[in-house]
């Protein structure tokens, strides 16, 4: 059974950057879950979906513009450093080009450290992924219809989807 419009798939993926760098990589935890033709993940990787079936193992690349687009210049924000998720080792320890967590009004984001002081710190808000063409090596673990449930809410349940 090809995928189609409502199923749920499962399936384990490493991501990488153009240099081959892992990035990313569900290997090792519980796989990802989602519900199929909803635009729950990027819509170049749920087309590449379509041909495939449980089981299958392919490659998908992202151009950055359809992935987390393009960089925007002028992201970079001095924000008091307490904003920041860790504890105060952790982030003492922090140095130009690390990934870190700040909490905002809208929860938590990303963002790529530019100068780390003691008390402020400079960081880009770019999305650590934007500007970066994606490649995707998916293994498709299992397809199978969406609940009524799942279809209602829009997303999957269970493992690698949605807890409530
Ligand atoms: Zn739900």
């Amino acid at each position: 059974m090809a995928i189609s419009k409502d199923d749920v798939v499962t399936f384990h993926y490493r991501l990488s950057n153009a240099d081959g760098q892992e990035l990313e990589s569900s290997h090792g935890g519980d796989p990802m879950a989602y519900l199929h033709g909803h635009q729950n993940i990027i819509s170049s990787l749920e087309n590449a979906m379509t041909e495939h079936r449980a089981g299958d193992v392919f490659t998908v690349t992202v151009a950055a513009a359809e992935a987390y687009g393009p960089r925007q210049e002028g992201a970079t924000q001095r924000v008091p450093i307490k904003h920041l998720v860790g504890d105060k080792k952790s982030l003492a320890r922090l140095r130009p080009g690390d990934i870190a967590t700040m909490n905002t009004e809208q929860g938590p984001r990303q963002v790529i450290v530019v100068k780390p002081g003691k008390f402020n710190i400079d960081v880009d808000t770019n999305h650590p992924l934007a500007g970066k063409d994606l490649t995707f090596d998916i293994e498709i673990q299992e397809v199978r219809e969406a609940t009524s449930e799942e279809i209602a809410h829009g997303h999957a349940h269970g493992v690698g989807g949605h807890h409530h």
